[in-house]
């Protein structure tokens, strides 16, 4: 993209509503603009990120077996009467009534809806075990929307359910998705602890929440410090394998690590007193086993082996996928911008032109645009005609980890300069070189980078 043709309307001035860092940059970098309180417009620089962060959300539910589909954001309030939720979930529901006086809301969670679904059309064991999930917008009248994409009202939301003959196999679904979790976060450049947690509304024994560690977190947090030690990294994981989920499960949830609703002052004050921590957090995934009782009041019942009819045993589990751009830049940020770690960033590297005009300047900008966009990197040349200082202002707001700075004096010499946004250091390459290291630095994070066939089939591009 040439930032000459692109819109990206970014601010001089720090907004004055935003209290944390993270919906001031995202305001200031052009990413979001707000509608109405907690509703926002997504513009092309935010909107690229929600993309690659649902991407990646999308490739490894499929990764993990889980099914995409999607369902409505109207829903009607019958199922929601019938399980009881219709009058329990309070003013946080949008309640409205169509034209003909029926009562529908705008839905802000579907264990209702995939719960019919579901018994609707499977009526054995033997279509068991069943993931079904869908990434759509949801909308909870929150008493207090702030802080940007972190609360809003409304809000996109990775919501998944899986449906299971018994409690063991249910309990497996829990531990794929802890793991499939994980990973997810782990490619977005993030460190979510899975934490102990309160099962609320939904109820049930087992639920983990995931959160991000920052100051401006709303929950309040305690851990074992030397539960950041541990790192899920490129492992490679049989989701089929029930030991080694639960392997996993174990590993990282073995130390101590709780919200303050489930915390216990005697088991933290065991931990050695040099790795007890109390901090904040931004949740920004969650997971439950809650057993049967979806199932039983919304008919989600098939035949057993024994030929005897049983409800299925549940989970849900639901990532924020438009939160997590706050909670990514909350924890990835400095006094001149966003840092998008190379997982998630809007742009793989920016081209700032020095001296538009001049021909050799404009000529070695245009054959490294050329090189990055064939080998499928997405590249952001600054071709305006403004001064320098302004060019590299804009690239640090915006967060590209990587920049190329390209100028008459360099190419003198046969080189231009490649930027870490992160450390600041640069280095003198040839354009050749420059492209060379750039593919490097993304090969980790693009199938296509590394000359191997994307997951067969399962791409995002093609998970439909
Ligand atoms: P919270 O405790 O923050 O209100 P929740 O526990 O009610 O969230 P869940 O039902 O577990 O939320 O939803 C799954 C995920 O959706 C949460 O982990 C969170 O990341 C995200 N989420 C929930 N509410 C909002 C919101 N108002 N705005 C943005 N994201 C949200
Ligand atoms: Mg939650």
């Amino acid at each position: 993209m040439r930032l000459s043709r692109y819109f990206l309307p970014v601010l001089k001035e720090t907004p004055s509503e935003a209290q944390i860092v993270s919906h001031r940059l995202m305001l200031r970098a052009g990413m979001i603009k707000q509608q109405a309180a907690g509703i926002y417009s997504w513009l092309p620089l935010g909107f690229k990120v929600l993309r690659k962060i649902e991407a990646i959300v999308h490739e490894e539910q499929i990764r993990a077996g889980h099914i995409p589909m999607l369902m409505p954001t109207l829903q009607s309030a019958d199922l929601w009467k019938q399980s009881g939720r219709y009058d329990a979930y309070g003013p946080e529901m949008l309640r409205l009534t169509d034209r003909h006086g029926r009562d529908m809301l705008y839905g802000p969670t579907n264990e209702e809806m995939i719960t019919e679904i579901v018994g609707t059309y499977v009526s054995s064991y033997k279509a068991l075990p069943l993931t079904l999930y869908h990434i759509q917008w949801k909308f909870r009248d929150e008493v207090r929307p702030r802080f940007g994409v972190m609360r809003g009202r409304e809000f996109y939301m990775k919501d998944g359910y899986n449906f299971d003959l018994t409690k063991e196999d249910a309990l497996h679904a829990y531990n794929r998705h802890l793991v499939s979790y994980l990973r997810t976060y782990e490619r977005m450049g993030l460190q979510a602890i899975p934490m102990r947690a309160d099962s609320g509304p939904i109820g049930g024994d087992y639920t983990h929440e995931f959160l991000v560690l920052a100051e401006t977190g709303e929950s309040e947090v305690f851990y074992d410090a030397a539960i950041t030690e541990l790192k899920f990294g490129d492992r490679e994981i049989d989701y089929d394998n029930r030991e080694e989920c639960q392997g996993v499960l174990e590993e990282f949830t073995s130390r101590y690590a709780r919200t303050d609703e489930t915390h216990d002052e005697t088991a933290f004050a065991e931990i050695p007193e040099d790795r007890r921590r109390t901090a904040r957090g931004i949740e920004v995934g969650q997971i439950f086993y809650f057993g049967t009782e979806y199932s039983e009041k919304m008919g989600a019942v098939v035949q057993g082996p024994d030929g005897k009819q049983v409800p299925l045993h549940m989970g849900s589990h639901g990532i924020g996928v438009s939160r997590l751009l706050g909670a990514i830049i909350e924890a990835s940020h400095d006094d001149k911008g966003i840092i998008w770690p190379e997982g998630v960033t809007p742009f793989h590297c920016g081209i700032v032109n020095l001296k538009q005009g001049d021909a050799a300047a404009d000529a070695a900008c245009q054959g490294l645009y050329d090189a990055l966009t064939k080998a499928g990197l997405e590249p952001l040349y600054d071709d305006r005609d403004e001064r320098a200082g302004g060019k590299f202002a804009t690239m640090d707001l915006i967060g590209l980890p990587w920049r190329i700075t390209v100028g008459p004096r360099g190419l003198k010499n046969g080189v231009v300069e490649l930027t870490s946004r992160r450390t600041g250091e640069s280095q003198e390459l040839s354009p050749e070189e420059a492209v060379k290291r750039v593919i490097e630095i993304y090969a980790p994070h693009h199938d296509h980078l590394r000359d191997e066939q994307p997951m067969a089939g399962r791409s995002f591009h093609t998970w439909v």
